[in-house]
């Protein structure tokens, strides 16, 4: 992945802006990843800039360990930005594509720990929908090979907790506002046409 080390570079995006039509609008994917994402990029690079010896983490060890205090907010805050922005991006696909690549050992892991496929998408919906402010739903594999919802406020990440994202839902107005206005609702139930599942074992 590109994102890994210092100095970051925006990843490209692997499919047209419109690719995601009508469920997420071609401006909107320009400005979230062009803009928003390219952002959170520039921050955290601006941010390591001071710092060789930070420069020489990879991104998930900048926001597992703790970190001077001094640069503590902007690294997290951006470093948190562009690790859950690529792994949100990177589990996007038209929608053909997302529906011919659902993963039958996740679907059995949802069975297990959520009472199956749909149930598990009503609750994880729910927290996106339920979600105070910015932030992000995720499903998050723990290290003991649990599956969980959790909330994520801001640009917080699963990585401090010893998890890493299944499945991630950017609730941030910028991902959802030019289209849907204030009906986070209606993105996040259209959000589901697009989300494919990574196998377990890449997401370890
Ligand atoms: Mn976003």
């Amino acid at each position: 992945m590109p994102y890994n080390t210092y100095p970051y570079e925006l990843p490209p995006l692997c499919y047209p802006y419109d690719a995601f039509e009508p469920y997420i609008d071609a401006e909107t994917m320009h400005y979230h990843h062009d803009k928003h994402f390219a952002a959170y990029i520039d921050n955290l690079n601006k941010a390591l800039e001071p710092h060789p010896q930070l420069q020489k983490l990879t991104l998930e060890q900048l926001l597992s360990r703790s970190l001077p205090p001094a640069v503590r907010e902007p690294i997290l805050r951006n470093g948190g930005g562009v690790y859950n922005h690529c792994k949100f991006f990177d589990g996007l696909a038209p929608v053909r594509l997302a529906a011919t690549s659902r993963n039958p050992t996740l679907n059995a892991m949802l069975d297990k720990h959520f009472g199956g496929l749909e149930a598990f998408k009503k609750e994880f919906s729910q927290t996106a929908i339920d979600l105070f402010g910015s932030g992000w739903a995720c499903l998050a594999l723990t290290r003991q090979g649990a599956l969980k919802i959790i909330t994520l406020h801001n640009q917080e990440t699963v990585l401090p907790l010893g998890a890493v994202p299944v499945i991630l839902f950017d609730v941030w107005e910028h991902a959802y506002y030019l289209k849907y206005k204030n009906d986070r609702a209606g993105y996040v139930h259209n959000l589901w046409n697009l989300i494919v599942t990574p196998k377990l074992h890449e997401s370890l």
